[in-house]
């Protein structure tokens, strides 16, 4: 008979302080190299998919970093594929197709049957398919995610589906979607999360057939997508997991979700602070550099200090994660911190561009209205200061 398995302690958990995953970075690093700064800015543009630059991850094996061997991906650890966006936002690239499928891959992972994995991961993992879209928000409930209205009502072996959801990316650019709907009347629930249920959506062939995806113009080129559901068709036996516990099923993955989004940060800000450094060394103005005065200086340095401390918290997020320990405070703290960083670094860095800042030859626009984007998505800075406050400081629910 096998001894039973210790449940892992706190005092075993252990966080590199270097460079982890060297080889990962050095293969992160010449890849995104092959993707510099003009194709990025081409892109931008056009409003147009990275394509070239998703292929190059997929056949790496990058996008299937954390799919579990025996579906045919590398089954790594959060903090790896962490630390491959980050290096992506470090080199200048922008990872969103790549999280996106990191990501919702794990609601199926998790919550799926075994059927449904033999079926999608293999597939997902030879960069077959694309499970890049996930449509949670809706333009009339916004945050308040268990009141969603899109309605999927039971007819023989389908759900009969009917609503909309916004700002759902990705969606014309992936095979698969994932899609949380109602599957019970809210007035009908005993809990505000129950009567959701998570269904795999066949975008190649709904689109047409009860699906309507139209491109939203945006701030930045995320290729989102608003998307119009009238009576379309959906399988029940592409329901993943419970009917009704579908919350559940998108929440477990939200503390994954915080890590690697902070990993972006944390790159992007690295990015900011190296650019901007190198700009205030060579600017000569008034006969020396702008690097000079400390108004130019401080505020890269302070965002530098703010990148490490998110850093510290990130690499302590992703390994209680990896060690199965419970890691929502620190999943969020590391989300704040790493956004905010980010944010205040592509400040400064636009500051000591002055008016070059917004040329957009020098990328810094381009660089500073993506890294807005992660106070507000996928979860907003005031929802994440909620949580703490509720769950870690033990203060009323706001909400
Ligand atoms: C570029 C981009 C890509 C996106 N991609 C996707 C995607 O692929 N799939 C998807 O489902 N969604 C996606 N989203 C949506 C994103 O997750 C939401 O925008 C976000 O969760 C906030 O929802 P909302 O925009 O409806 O804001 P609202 O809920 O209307 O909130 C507006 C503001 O009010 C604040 N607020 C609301 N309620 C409270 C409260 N109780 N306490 C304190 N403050 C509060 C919020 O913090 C926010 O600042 C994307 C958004 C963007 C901008």
């Amino acid at each position: 008979m096998n001894a039973p398995i210790d449940p892992p302690r706190l005092d075993d958990v252990h966080v590199t302080l270097g460079e982890d995953y060297v080889d990962i970075r050095d293969s992160v690093r010449r890849i995104c190299s092959q993707f510099p700064a003009p194709y990025w800015r081409d892109l931008d543009e056009r409003e147009a998919y990275p394509t070239e630059f998703v292929n190059a991850m997929t056949e790496t094996g990058f996008l299937a970093a954390l799919i579990p061997e025996e579906y045919g991906g590398a089954g790594l650890p959060l903090r790896a594929a962490g630390v491959i966006l980050q290096e992506c936002h470090n080199a200048g690239c922008y990872a969103a197709a790549c999280h996106a499928q990191m990501y919702t891959m794990g609601t199926l992972l998790r919550h799926g049957s075994a059927e449904q994995k033999a079926r999608y991961l293999p597939q997902i993992a030879a960069g077959e398919l694309r499970l890049q879209a996930f449509g949670v928000t809706e333009p009339t409930t916004g945050t308040d995610t268990t009141q969603i209205k899109t309605r999927a009502v039971r007819d023989g072996d389908d759900y009969v589906v009917s609503g909309q959801k916004v700002w759902t990316s990705r969606a014309e650019y992936s095979d698969l979607m994932l899609l949380l709907v109602r599957t019970q009347p809210s007035d009908e629930v005993a809990r505000r999360s129950d009567g959701l249920s998570v269904l795999l959506v066949d975008l190649r062939e709904a689109r047409g057939h009860g699906m309507e995806i139209k491109k939203l113009a945006a701030m930045i080129n995320h290729n989102t997508t608003e998307i119009f559901f009238d009576e379309m068709r959906v399988p029940v036996k592409n329901r993943i997991g419970p009917e009704g516990k579908g919350f559940r099923c998108i929440l477990d993955g939200m503390n994954a979700e915080r890590i690697l989004v902070s990993h972006e940060s944390v790159g992007d800000a690295r990015w900011f602070i190296a650019t901007a450094s190198k700009y205030a060394s060579e600017r000569i103005v008034f006969g020396r550099p702008i690097g000079k005065n400390q108004g130019v200086q401080f505020p890269i340095a302070r965002a530098y200090a703010e990148t490490q401390a998110a850093d510290m918290m990130l690499r302590k997020a992703a390994a209680l994660f990896d060690a199965g320990l419970p890691c929502g405070e620190d999943a969020n703290v590391a989300k704040l911190l790493a956004s905010e960083a980010a944010w205040h670094a592509a400040e400064a860095c636009m500051q000591t561009h002055g008016g070059f800042g917004y040329a957009r030859e020098y990328d810094v626009e381009r660089r500073w209205r993506e890294a807005r984007v992660q106070q507000i998505a996928p979860i907003s800075t005031n929802l994440v200061l909620a949580y703490i406050a509720e769950h870690v400081l033990g203060m009323p629910r706001s909400y």
